[in-house]
């Protein structure tokens, strides 16, 4: 069949919505229907016209069909049909017609069968659009942004919004039957210190005074604690201003949740039963009770604190190294040195052995790649390293020690020695099947250290959170030791990636003010900022803990995609700009008056 020359344009007749409802979505016709009468309504995706005939390919939530227009049985709507372009929005009847063997369409699910129109209305025309939805071939990403109203008509679009959906309806009803409340808390609030910049609404009524967007709700699910409601849970917008990263928006979406009363094991367990929750929405399963790991053993053997459980834990060979062999190879007397197991990646050739070293490029720490050379030099370490990552043929065996002459922390090394590690086994992914996808492995990092010593404005930093509990046997030593402390912090991590942090709460105003104090705050701004805090808890307070996880992050994985902006209706640029909408946008002068503002020089309002 050749298609027919390009048609005379037409201009289309645009018909009112008929009365009568649509029976089928159209990707849910198949041979079983034949023989029905179909009413369908949806989106032109392709049209072919060979003259007598006319096929198009409607198209709506549920997938597409065929349908067929014929000039000899049906002259008017054929004719009608002559005016139809992409996108255009029609609705119409017909017959479901069993398609002949050798027209079966296998990429279609309803490709055994098309439809035999006997009325056809044309609701809206289009524009020719910039990309076609039915296309798979690859659009630029500031396109589809522009024209996300396109760009979500594409059925993998479609298929992530069902997807997040699905695994959101899931939580929500595993939550209502543990007997959690969904309770919505304020976007128009103070101040809460998450580490990121705030975004600020002045307010009309307060002139020269500021509502911060809640960078989460911690405060108000505390607050929330301390007013009885035991068990709250919110799938919950959050607003950070930070520069983005691939993984980040300026607005996203967290699984927040919080109750009095929580033993960890308990909150662990109903994690746990929500994330199994979600994974079966998305047809999926994960392997439940998830391994728990402490922040100490992570840092050491995976150099992370979120270590990604596909590949194998490194080992520490500082005590297998003859002190010869450590002054060849100028490694630092007192560090570890470290195994890494990449496994399965089959024999590396020279050049592919000489791509690795690149990535050891202003590390503070040596790597030695060339297991060969290794060996002729020092046979009894190289035993050691096979014996103690339980190397087999095929796997990839690199060292990593730090340099002899680095003062780096060891944590500092450790986190260079991960880095690189997960560096050479992305190298390698498509070899040892890595991101094979359906591998998911999960895990809790605990006892986190409480605070983080930030060199620049020298002072301590509360690692999680400042409501974040320290160990109950580190509470004596607080102020002697912050560096030894360790939190009742927790995260859940997936494949390497953060998915929630959590911890069990201060529920005492004077451990409350203990910490503010070692965070550097002094009396004064402690009661500032969180005066009505401090208060709260001097009203028994019970003991109360909580977590946050990413949905955007969850939903992304599970739909194995690589960005959230894929699972998010209307995301925005790296550079936090909403292209569809043109936002942020300059506001009239009179707006920015009646809020008691002014720009300075240099900057713009709309006129
Ligand atoms: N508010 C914390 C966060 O957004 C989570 C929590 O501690 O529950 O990361």
């Amino acid at each position: 069949m050749k298609p027919s020359a390009p048609m005379p344009e037409t201009t289309p007749v645009l018909s009112p919505l008929p009365a009568a409802e649509r029976t089928h979505g159209c990707g849910e016709l198949r041979a079983a229907d034949a023989g029905r009468t179909a009413i369908l309504a949806g989106w032109v995706q392709r049209r072919r016209d060979l003259g007598a005939l006319i096929f198009l390919e409607l198209r709506d939530r549920t997938g597409a069909v065929q349908i067929v227009l014929s000039r000899e049985r049906e002259p008017q709507l054929h004719a009608r049909a002559e005016s139809l372009r992409s996108e255009y929005v029609v609705w119409l009847e017909g017959e479901v017609v069993r398609r002949a063997p050798d027209t079966v369409n296998p990429q279609l699910a309803t490709g055994e069968i098309e439809i035999h129109a006997t009325r056809l209305e044309i609701l809206n025309d289009s524009r020719t659009p910039p990309f076609s939805p039915a296309e798979t071939a690859p659009v630029d990403e500031e396109t589809r942004l522009q024209y996300r109203f396109l760009d979500l008509r594409r059925p993998a679009m479609q298929a992530n919004l069902q997807l997040r959906h699905a695994v959101t309806f899931a939580i929500r009803h595993y939550f209502n039957r543990q007997g959690f409340l969904e309770i919505e808390t304020p976007f128009l609030t103070r101040s809460t210190p998450e580490g990121a910049r705030d975004y600020l609404v002045p307010s009309r009524v307060h002139p020269g005074e500021f509502y911060a967007l809640p960078q989460s709700p911690q405060l108000y699910k505390q607050l929330l604690m301390m007013g009885g409601c035991e068990r709250y849970f919110q799938i919950a917008r959050c607003f950070r201003d930070e520069d983005l990263r691939a993984d980040r928006q300026p607005e996203f979406t967290q699984i927040d949740l919080e109750m009095s009363f929580p033993h960890q094991d308990r909150l662990f367990h109903l994690i746990e039963g929500m994330l199994a929750a979600a994974f079966a929405a998305a047809g999926k399963s994960l392997h439940t009770p998830l391994p728990r790991m402490s922040w100490e053993q992570a840092m050491r053997e995976y150099g992370s604190d979120k270590p990604d459980l596909r590949l194998p834990p490194m080992a520490d060979l500082a005590g297998r190294i003859a002190p010869a062999t450590r002054a060849q190879l100028k490694l630092h007397a007192q560090r570890p040195l470290w195994a890494i197991r990449i496994p399965a990646v089959g024999e590396l050739s020279r050049r592919e052995r000489d791509e690795l070293r690149p990535l050891a490029e202003g590390k503070r720490i040596r790597l030695f790649e060339d297991f060969a050379r290794l060996r002729k030099l020092d046979p009894a370490l190289a035993d050691a390293a096979v014996e103690a990552t339980d190397a087999a043929e095929g796997d990839l065996l690199l060292l990593a020690g730090a340099a002899e002459d680095t003062a780096a922390a060891i944590w500092e090394l450790a986190a260079e020695a991960g880095g690189l590690r997960l560096a050479a086994a992305q190298k390698f992914a498509e070899r040892h099947k890595r991101q094979r996808s359906g591998d998911f492995r999960a895990l809790w990092v605990t006892e986190f250290p409480m605070f983080e010593w930030d060199e620049r404005e020298g002072r301590w930093m509360a690692a999680h959170h400042p409501f974040t509990a320290p160990r109950e046997s580190d509470l004596a030593t607080l102020e002697a030791d912050p560096a030894g402390a360790r939190a009742q912090a927790y995260d859940v991590v997936l494949n390497g990636v953060e998915l929630g942090s959590g911890s069990i709460r201060i529920h005492r105003a004077e451990v409350q003010r203990r910490i503010f104090a070692l965070l550097g705050m002094n009396e004064e701004e402690a009661q500032r900022r969180f005066g009505f805090f401090l208060e709260a808890l001097r009203y028994g307070a019970p003991p109360h803990g909580g977590i946050a996880l990413g949905l955007d992050r969850l939903v992304m994985m599970l739909a194995g995609e690589s960005s959230i902006r894929e699972v998010i209706a209307f995301p925005k640029t790296a550079s936090a700009v909403d292209l569809l909408m043109n936002a942020p946008a300059a506001v009239p002068e009179a707006q920015l008056k009646e809020l008691g503002l002014a720009l300075r020089p240099g900057q713009k309002a709309s006129s």
